[in-house]
């Protein structure tokens, strides 16, 4: 198992070096795990001039997986576009060619407290949103602003999607419900948007490949309605860029900790690149206080998805419940009455779980 291990800017590091941690004990214990480092972001730009060096993404499309922790800093802000730290994530995603984004939106019961809706809503909630990532309106042609012949300007976006897109990212979807608990949510506008009349049919289609797993449609705005009403009634949500992009940013502050939430980026083959679904908090970077889970559990992903190693992931899995379980506490989840832990606390505590 090759892994480019990306670590990146602001926290990225530290909760980096918690993830590795968890890949060293592995190793240990006899996975043959080689890990690999390259600057991504602000760091590939300090070493390289460049927020992805070809290096980088050279060692990356070589890897089976990429470790990624966060990309970001304010201090980049005044560079040109194209040398800033986000535009080295577009590339990598490009580069590797990520259709697939997999954002799972999980709450510990004992951390029902931590969001902000009402915890017999959220407490137990476990749902998989699976995102379009590389098409849509938001790379359709045409695109642009011009100007009209009575000199008004206007803006043109193209929705777009044809069947092989659709099919590619829908199977994505149905693979991982039927690891799951075997329903897809189709998320569409089929009532007004002849692009995704034809997600929905490409979608029902597909369906017949999979008997187990039960389909069901949504339009989007009863979906953004109904992530906050019942988040509970959903197994895997799957959908294109644009609704993806908003509904798993919803959903993820069901949990109300962004420092809990991993994520997977896939290909075809299930090459993936995997980081935490927050940026690079420069407000606590090297302080230490950082919370390291969701980097953790996107190396759980890791096993799941690209290296089909259901016991690893479990392995990981269990040992996050059991340090939650035993009061372990970052300052962002921190409550009375549970134990306050450092960033690399918390990976220690990780490890010594497994
Ligand atoms: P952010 O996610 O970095 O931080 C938002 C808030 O959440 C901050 O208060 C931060 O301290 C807190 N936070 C985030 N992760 C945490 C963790 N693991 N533990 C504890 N607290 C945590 O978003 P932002 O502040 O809007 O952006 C900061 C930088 O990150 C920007 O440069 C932005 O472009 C970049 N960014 C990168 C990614 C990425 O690499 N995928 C994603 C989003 C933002």
């Amino acid at each position: 198992m090759k892994i480019a291990v990306l670590p990146g800017d602001g926290i990225g590091p530290e909760i980096v070096a918690q993830a590795v941690k968890v890949l060293d004990r592995l190793k240990a214990d006899g996975l043959k795990i080689e890990m690999e480092y390259a600057p991504i972001g602000g760091a590939g730009y300090e070493a390289a001039g460049d927020p992805l060096p070809e290096a980088t993404l050279k060692l990356s499309q070589e890897a089976d997986a990429v470790l990624l922790g966060a990309v970001g800093d304010w201090k980049y802000d005044t560079l040109p576009r194209d040398q800033r730290p986000e535009r080295g994530l577009l590339r990598i995603r490009k580069g590797l060619n990520l259709f697939a984004n997999l954002r799972p939106a999980l709450l510990y019961p004992e951390l029902a407290s931590a969001s902000t809706l009402k915890p017999e809503v959220v407490s137990g909630l476990d749902l998989m949103i699976v995102r379009e990532l590389t098409g849509d309106i938001y790379f359709g042609q045409p695109r642009g602003i011009s100007t009209l012949e009575n000199g008004e300007r206007e803006g043109i976006n193209t929705m777009r999607y044809n069947e092989s897109e659709i099919r590619r990212i829908g199977r994505v979807a149905f693979d991982i419900a039927m690891k799951r608990n075997k329903k897809v949510c189709s998320v569409d506008k089929a009532n007004v948007l002849e692009t995704t009349e034809l997600w929905r049919q490409v979608m029902i289609e597909l369906a017949k490949e999979y008997p187990e797993v039960e389909l069901s449609h949504m339009y989007v705005d009863n979906a953004a309605m109904q992530l906050v009403r019942a988040p509970k009634q959903f197994d895997v949500m799957v959908t294109g860029n644009i609704f993806g992009d908003i509904l798993s940013d919803e959903a993820s502050m069901l949990t109300g900790s962004i420092g809990m939430l991993p994520s997977a980026s896939l290909d075809a083959n299930n090459k993936g690149m995997y980081e935490p679904s927050h940026g690079s908090a420069p407000d606590i970077a090297g302080k230490d206080v950082a919370n390291p889970l969701a980097t953790i559990l996107s190396v759980a992903m890791m096993f799941k998805y690209t290296f089909n190693d259901e016991a690893s992931f479990n392995r990981i899995d269990n040992a996050v419940k059991k340090v939650i379980a035993a009061g372990y506490r970052t300052a962002d989840i921190w409550t009375e009455g549970t134990q306050k832990t450092s960033c690399s606390a918390m990976g220690d505590a990780v490890v010594s779980a497994l």
